[in-house]
């Protein structure tokens, strides 16, 4: 039987649980998730595991980066099964705050970000987003103190952006980004897969499938304008209805008009019936 990993929910317990772990000049690495583990997180996990000697993952579902019309409410919670998933990856400690403990009452603090945070993505559909994800995660930087920090490049802004602030903050954690992990067939694993019908399930390779070969396309010396109008046709007639599809810098997220302006990322957001899916793709 694997160990069970330490669980925090409450402050003290959580620098009590941190004191123990440092102890011995313990490198600390801190994967922050919302739970409903896949796959994903869990390749995270074991990154984190192989860089550093201690490792602390976060569940906290983080009602700040949600919209009143989104899904919070909705959000999948499946506090045993992740658990059982962490104990099999030996993960240190779990911290597991609550929302009064996480923003308690009178919380009045917001981490503004400008640059990657800025550049009309996922800003411009999700204008509260993230301001909600850099508030906690400069809260999670703070509260666990970790040497070093692992986020997918599934969420490629956000990554962008939790580089950002770790530098600009001083904050002192390393952040490193992680491919994206998939399905057989291409669709990017995310906890919100489970909303899909099988209908629904059926089509979401269009959304990478459509990356793909945008990426093709782009290598092979063809229009960006042409070829991510292609990607956008091809989407929506998928099924999506697209808020973006977009080549951009990799590293600046800034617009570009060849591939000579690269290195390129192409990224997506697009909804198929209520669920609002995301991906990206280096080119
Ligand atoms: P979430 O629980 O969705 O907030 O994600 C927690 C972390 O896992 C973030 O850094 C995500 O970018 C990362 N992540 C989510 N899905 C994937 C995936 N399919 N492959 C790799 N990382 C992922």
């Amino acid at each position: 039987m694997p160990r069970s990993p330490l669980i925090a929910r409450t402050l003290p317990a959580l620098r009590r649980a941190l004191e123990g772990l440092r102890a011995r000049k313990a490198t600390v690495a801190l994967v922050p998730t919302m739970g409903a583990l896949h796959d994903g997180h869990i390749a995270l996990v074991r990154l984190a595991k192989r860089r550093a000697s201690r490792v602390v993952v976060s569940i906290f579902v983080n009602p700040a980066q949600f919209a009143p019309n989104e899904d919070f409410g909705a959000y999948p919670r499946t506090w045993k099964a992740d658990l059982a998933k962490l104990a099999a990856e030996g993960v240190d400690l779990v911290w597991n705050p609550d929302v009064k403990t996480m923003y308690p009452e009178g919380f009045a603090t917001k981490i503004l970000t400008e640059g990657p945070a800025t550049t009309g993505l996922e800003d411009r559909f999700r204008p509260h987003f993230f301001g909600g994800v850099t508030t906690v995660v400069g809260k999670l930087f703070t509260q666990t103190r970790p040497d070093m920090a692992f986020f997918g490049e599934k969420d490629f802004q956000q990554l962008k952006v939790v580089t950002r602030i770790a530098r600009d903050l001083d904050l002192g954690v390393k952040v490193t980004g992680a491919p994206t992990v998939r399905e057989r067939d291409g669709l990017a694993m995310s906890s919100r897969n489970v909303y899909l019908s099988a209908e629904q399930r059926a089509a979401a390779p269009v959304l990478y499938r459509s990356l793909k070969d945008a990426a093709r396309r782009l290598k092979a010396g063809d229009d960006i304008k042409a070829t991510m109008k292609a990607a956008a046709d091809a989407i929506t007639e998928g099924g999506f209805a697209l808020d973006y599809v977009e080549a951009r810098h990799a590293e600046s997220l800034a617009p570009v008009a060849s591939l000579k302006d690269g290195p390129l990322r192409l990224l997506v957001a697009a909804k198929i019936g209520n669920t609002r899916l995301i991906d990206n793709v280096g080119v």
